[in-house]
């Protein structure tokens, strides 16, 4: 089930301005859903709309699916593009057949829709490029991922007044979503996908669409959803112009989450580049026109190419340092996580790191809140249970070339490499709900509740410390602050800073 606020939801179902998708698309949602479906069935149903036939003929014949025949009849296309592929694209064709008709309020109708094309175009590719058989899906869903914003335009047009000069920051508008509405474009888009019966996975891949580290998400479907969300943050990236340091993030981040080096990122460009035209072509839309697509793939070539040698050097780094972490004395014997020696080399090589590659380093210290009374009413050994059950929390909230050690007592750390201190902060406050919902059974029956307190210090380009341990300091003395405030909640160094 997704949730979003009951007023919401009935604003959804009630509004009329909001189109549904046409028959045909029920229809193609439901086949898609049916194993046995066959050739003959999928044909029927697509050629019933000459206009969506079409477009399966173009793009079956299209650079995309490049053959070395042409298919000249919808049943050769249905076998180039295969019948999930085809019911997926078809369905990808009159969703936005139906979505362009509705005209926008509030906001620039374009600049989502350039969105739209080019996260699915990276969407897919991304997922040919770990052998994913079900790259069309991944390309819906990465075209839908923000669907819910051209339903925030209609059910609340108010929402997207003034956005206009942060329109295309994409993590602000969500944030300013919530303030109005206390829900955001993720939650209604996955709402809506799922009102309509479209597959759990893609719901998902659209709630999950700000995530790339899927936590949470069972592994069967982190890949789809890590493609999805990535896709998403590589369009930004050509959209906004990004920066130098933004293109290098990515690159760090798609090898983190996606296993690809930088260089394959960087020809990856110059291909979705290629492709962009010829999707804009297939959905009617001439978005991309004087928009400097050619210029953002060099420059990306360009950064990405120079850093590839220096963080293909890292990452072989990186992996033999975890190596040697997992055999050394280096685990906390109750919890399994890293213990303080270990952070405190961890942290220091890390600092050296994102120093010299102006990479963004986050450390998140956690500290459990009133632990002595917990152990003091419950006994040890539900004190002991409750301090595995938050190494469980913390570990499934990282990705796994993060670094989650037990600093001490009752209090931990979190080394967050690539990090920058916005993201730091989102999985800080991701952390500090998700303890409010977690308790452990004190052995006879009755459950603790648990909460933490977090303290974050971020190094990057505008918050410099001389040395590792002080940037840990910091992070410290944010998580002291936390305490003082009255527990139960996270506080950045930069916020201590400021005041
Ligand atoms: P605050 O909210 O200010 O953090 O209060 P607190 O009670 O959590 O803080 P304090 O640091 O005073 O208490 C930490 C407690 O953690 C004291 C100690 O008995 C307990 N503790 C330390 N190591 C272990 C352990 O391995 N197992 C258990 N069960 N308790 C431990
Ligand atoms: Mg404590």
């Amino acid at each position: 089930m997704v949730q979003v606020p009951d007023d919401i939801a009935k604003r959804l179902k009630t509004c009329t301005s909001f189109p549904s998708p046409p028959p045909v698309a029920m229809k193609v949602i439901e086949l898609a859903q049916n194993p046995e479906i066959d050739l003959a069935t999928v044909a029927d149903t697509i050629s019933a709309d000459p206009a969506i036939a079409a477009k399966v003929m173009r793009i079956a014949n299209s650079a995309l699916y490049a053959r070395r025949r042409q298919s000249s009849n919808l049943r050769q296309a249905l076998i180039v593009l295969g019948l999930n592929a085809t019911l997926t694209l078809a369905l990808s064709f009159t969703l936005v057949a139906t979505l362009r008709k509705a005209p926008p309020s509030g906001f620039d109708f374009d600049a989502y829709w350039r969105r739209a094309i080019l996260a699915g175009t990276w969407g897919k590719l991304l997922a040919s490029e770990f052998g994913r058989r079900d790259a069309e899906e991944v390309f819906l869903a990465a075209l839908l991922q923000d669907i819910g914003m051209l339903a925030i335009d209609k059910i609340a047009p108010e929402v997207y007044e003034g956005i206009s000069p942060f329109q295309l920051e994409h993590a602000r508008v969500a944030q300013h979503e919530k303030t109005h509405l206390e829900t955001d474009h993720r939650m209604i888009g996955a709402w809506l996908l799922n009102d309509w019966n479209m597959p759990a996975h893609l719901v998902q891949a659209v709630t999950h669409s700000h995530d790339a580290t899927a936590g949470g998400v069972d592994a069967e479907h982190k890949g789809f959803i890590r493609a999805v969300s990535m896709a998403g943050e590589l369009s930004d990236i050509w959209l906004t112009n990004k920066s130098e340091m933004g293109i290098r993030r990515a690159g760090l981040e798609v090898h983190r989450h996606l296993g690809i080096l930088p260089n394959r990122l960087a020809e990856m460009f110059e291909i979705v580049g290629d492709q962009v035209p010829e999707a804009e072509g297939i959905f009617e839309m001439e978005l991309f026109e004087g928009d400097h697509l050619q210029e953002i793939t060099d420059s990306a070539r360009e950064i990405l190419m120079i850093r590839n040698l220096h963080t293909l050097s890292e990452n072989q780094d990186l992996r033999v340092e975890k190596e040697e972490l997992e055999q050394e004395v280096s685990r906390d014997g109750l919890t399994g996580v890293y213990n303080r020696r270990a952070f405190d080399d961890a942290v220091g090589r890390e600092f050296e790191t994102a120093l010299r590659h102006e990479w963004p380093l986050s450390v998140v210290f956690v500290d459990l809140d009133k632990f002595k009374e917990i152990n003091d009413t419950h006994g040890h050994q539900a004190g002991d249970a409750m301090l595995r059950e938050v190494s469980d929390l913390l570990t499934a909230n990282v990705r796994d070339s993060d670094i989650v050690a037990r600093y001490g007592g009752d209090e931990f750390v979190m080394l967050l490499p690539g990090l920058d201190a916005e993201s730091a902060a989102r999985v800080a406050s991701r952390l500090v709900e998700e303890a409010r919902t977690r308790e452990v059974d004190d052995g006879h029956g009755e459950k603790i509740g648990i909460t933490l307190s977090l303290g974050i210090a971020t190094l990057d380009s505008e918050n410099t410390f001389s040395e590792a341990k002080d940037l840990a300091a910091a992070a410290d003395e944010a998580l002291y602050h936390s305490k003082r405030n009255g527990r139960n909640q996270l506080t950045c160094y930069t916020a201590i800073k400021a005041a």
